[in-house]
C-alpha cells in the first residue's frame, strides 16, 4: 500500500476516471527489439521486468514475425493490417495512401480519444501517420536538425502521460513508438554502464557483408554491442513501467499490445542492423497481449504477424476493422507469411509456409530453402529445389501480367524470376509489386496509391550519414 501511495504521488495528479465499460488500449512498438532479449523470451539478464510482468499476466506469442525488416513499411502494416506489398509503402519516398484505412481511425470513430507519440522520421507525420489521431507528436523528428538528436523514451512517455492525464470520461487509444533499442544502442546514464562500459557513436551497422569479410567485428566487440543493446532495453522497459504504474494506480481498464517492427541481426551472419535480409533474427518480433480483455495468461505457439496487430487492437475494444489480419486472441489457422525488402540495394522476397521458408534474393540471383522445423535459425543452406514454393509465393504476391508498352515502376519488377530496372519496355510477362507502377501511364492494378514523399536534401543527407539510406 505504501508503494502504491508513493507511485500515486509521483504521478502528478494521475489519470482521471476513464470509461467503466470500455478499456483503454495501448500499443507499444519498441523499434528493433528482438524477442529473445526479453526476460519473458529467455534473456537471463534482468532487463525487462515490466514487459515480463505483462507477458506473465497475458498472452505471449513465440512465433510472431514482421513482414518487412524495416521501420516504415512495418509500421504501416502494424496500423493497417495490410502487408507491405499490399499497401505499397516500401520505399522511403512513399507515404501512406490517403484511402488506406488505419486502425486509429476506427478508434476515433468509436469515441475513443486517440494519440500517437513516436520517435523516428519513418513513423512521423511526414509519412502520413498522424491521420486518425486526435493528438500526434513526432517531436519534429522529420526536420533535419532534429535527426541528430534522438527522442528518448523518457520524453515520449512523459508526453503520453501528460496527454492521458487530460482525458477524462472517455476511453483512450494510445500508440507509443520508442527508438531507444534501435542502433547505435546508446541509452542515457545511468543505464549506459549497467552491464559494461558506455558505448560510442562510432558504428559500423548497415555495412555490406563484403565490408565485414575484410573487417570482421571482434568477439569482444560483439559482447559489448549486445551489452549495450540489453542496457537500451532496460532503459526502455523502465520508462514503459511509468505508463504501467500510472494505469495501475488509476484503476482504469486497460489492454496492452507490445511488439516491434522488426528484430536485429547481432552477428548471426557477421553483420549487425536490419533491413536488407529476411532471416529470423530480423523477422522475429515479440508480441504480448495483456490486460482487462485477456482473462487467461498463456503462451501461444501459432504463427502470427505484425499484420495481425490492427485486428487485435480493434478486437480488444470490440470494434469492427476490416484488415488482412486476425485478432490473435482467437483461433489462428495456419497461414502463409510473406516477407519483402528492397532496402539497401537488396531485393528479396520470402515465404514461410508449413515447415519450409523460401528466400528469393534477386540481387544475387539466388534462391535458398530452409527447413525451419529442424533449422529455425535458418543457418543450413539446402540444395533443395522448391518450384512449388516459388509458385505459391508468386501466386500470393501477384500474378504475372503482360505489357506491350513502357513500364515505369518506382520499386522493382520481375520477369521470369529476374529483377528488372525501374523502367523497361514490354512485351513480356512480369510481376510488378509496387502499387503505383504504370504501363504507358496507366495503373497496373487497382490498389491504393502511395503518396509521393519528398524529403529535404539536408534530411536525406542526414539519413545517409546515420546509415538509414544508401
Ligand atoms: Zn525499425
Amino acid at each position: 500500500m505504501v508503494a502504491l501511495l508513493l507511485l500515486a504521488a509521483c504521478n502528478r495528479g494521475g489519470l482521471p476516471a476513464g470509461d467503466a465499460r470500455r478499456p483503454d488500449v495501448i500499443l507499444v512498438s519498441i523499434d528493433s527489439l528482438r524477442p529473445d532479449h526479453l526476460g519473458a523470451y529467455g534473456n537471463e539478464r534482468p532487463v525487462s521486468p515490466f514487459l515480463d510482468s505483462l507477458a506473465a499476466s497475458g498472452l505471449r506469442y513465440t512465433e510472431a514475425r514482421a513482414h518487412s525488416p524495416w521501420t516504415l513499411p512495418s509500421h504501416v502494416t502494424m496500423l493497417s493490417g495490410r502487408s507491405p506489398l499490399d499497401h505499397g509503402v516500401i520505399e522511403s519516398d512513399r507515404g501512406i495512401p490517403d484511402d488506406l484505412p488505419m486502425v486509429q481511425e476506427a478508434f476515433q470513430k468509436a469515441g475513443y480519444r486517440t494519440a500517437g507519440f513516436v520517435s523516428t522520421i519513418f513513423v512521423s507525420d511526414a509519412y502520413g501517420f498522424a491521420r486518425g489521431f486526435d493528438r500526434f507528436e513526432d517531436f519534429d523528428i522529420a526536420r533535419s536538425d532534429n535527426l541528430k538528436h534522438p527522442v528518448r523514451a523518457e520524453q515520449v512517455v512523459t508526453e503520453a502521460l501528460t496527454w492521458a492525464e487530460a482525458q477524462s470520461g472517455a476511453p483512450i487509444f494510445l500508440f507509443v513508438h520508442l527508438y531507444d533499442v534501435h542502433y547505435p544502442y546508446l541509452p542515457p546514464e545511468p543505464w549506459n554502464y549497467q552491464i559494461d562500459k558506455p558505448g560510442s557513436r562510432k558504428s559500423t551497422a548497415y555495412r555490406t557483408y563484403e565490408f565485414y569479410k575484410s573487417k570482421p567485428v571482434t568477439p569482444e566487440r560483439w559482447v559489448h554491442l549486445k551489452a549495450q543493446y540489453d542496457e537500451s532495453i532496460a532503459y526502455a522497459d523502465a520508462q514503459l513501467a511509468r505508463l504501467g504504474e500510472a494505469w495501475a494506480v488509476s484503476g482504469r481498464k486497460v489492454d496492452w499490445v507490445i511488439t516491434s517492427d522488426h528484430g536485429e541481426e547481432l552477428g548471426e551472419r557477421g553483420s549487425w542492423g536490419h533491413a536488407h535480409t529476411l532471416f529470423p533474427e530480423v523477422m522475429r518480433v515479440p508480441l504480448l497481449v495483456s490486460g482487462a480483455s485477456v482473462p487467461a495468461a498463456g503462451v501461444r505457439e501459432e504463427r502470427v504477424g505484425t499484420g495481425d496487430v490492427a485486428a487485435t487492437l480493434a478486437g480488444l475494444a470490440g470494434l469492427e476493422f476490416a484488415s488482412g489480419g486476425l485478432d490473435v486472441r482467437g483461433a489462428i489457422p495456419e497461414r502463409d507469411h510473406v516477407f519483402e525488402t528492397s532496402r539497401m540495394e537488396s531485393a528479396r522476397l520470402g515465404l514461410l509456409t508449413g515447415s519450409r521458408r523460401i528466400d528469393v534474393d534477386f540481387a544475387r540471383d539466388r534462391i535458398d530453402v530452409f527447413h525451419v522445423d529442424r533449422d529455425p535459425a535458418e543457418r543450413l543452406v539446402t540444395l533443395d529445389d522448391a518450384p512449388d514454393l516459388e509458385r505459391r509465393l508468386y501466386g500470393l504476391v501477384g500474378e504475372a501480367w503482360s505489357a506491350s508498352g513502357t513500364v515505369i515502376t518506382p520499386g522493382w519488377a520481375l520477369s521470369d524470376g529476374k529483377r528488372l530496372d525501374h523502367r523497361f519496355v514490354g512485351p513480356g510477362r512480369f510481376g510488378v509489386f509496387p502499387a503505383d507502377s504504370r504501363i504507358d501511364g496507366e495503373a497496373v492494378r487497382d490498389a491504393p496509391l502511395p503518396g509521393k514523399i519528398t524529403l529535404a536534401d539536408a534530411t536525406r543527407e542526414q539519413l545517409k550519414a546515420l546509415g538509414y539510406e544508401q
